[in-house]
């Protein structure tokens, strides 16, 4: 079956930054599965994929605009420690959710100087050009119920 909108997909992936290095993979776990034509998945995957078969693989070169966006200064800040609530001891690495105008944002502290914590509310990806490697498993027409919520149901 073709890969279009209101199909369910299954693939094996593997994504690679621009240095070669694994970001992200289903090998060893369960393969991704998603309903096509829902941004289910970034914009860039959705369009390589568009229109392939199940058996095939695809290898997709996805720039920073169709995958995470593009790295953003300003989402970089200095917050006092103070803003951090009931944590006792902030080291850079660490993750929070931080509550903005415009909804949650994850946000990592990337540095601690005294009173002062960088934080950086960037997708760990953003700015980045990914390359997909997608092994196409399983293609399959959605449910009705599927394609009203948006998403797929599971197996049972
Ligand atoms: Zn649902």
């Amino acid at each position: 079956m073709t890969i279009a909108n209101n199909k369910v997909v299954t693939i094996d992936y593997t994504v690679k930054d621009e240095q070669g290095q694994v970001m992200d993979s289903s090998e060893g776990g369960a393969p991704l599965v998603y309903l096509h034509g829902f941004q289910n998945v970034i914009p860039g995957l959705e369009k390589a994929l568009e229109g392939k078969n199940t058996g095939d693989s695809v290898t997709a070169d996805v720039p920073p605009s169709e995958a995470y966006g593009e790295y953003q200064e300003q989402a970089v800040q200095q917050v006092p420690a103070a803003a951090f609530e009931g944590v006792d001891d902030i080291q850079p690495g660490m993750a929070f959710t931080a509550q903005t105008e415009q909804g949650p944002v994850n946000i990592v502290v990337t540095a601690v100087e005294g009173d002062t914590v960088t934080v950086d509310g960037n997708h760990p990806l953003a700015g980045k050009t990914l390359t997909f490697e997608v092994t196409i498993k399983d293609v399959r027409d959605a449910t009705a119920e599927e394609i009203e919520h948006g998403h797929v149901h599971g197996e049972g």
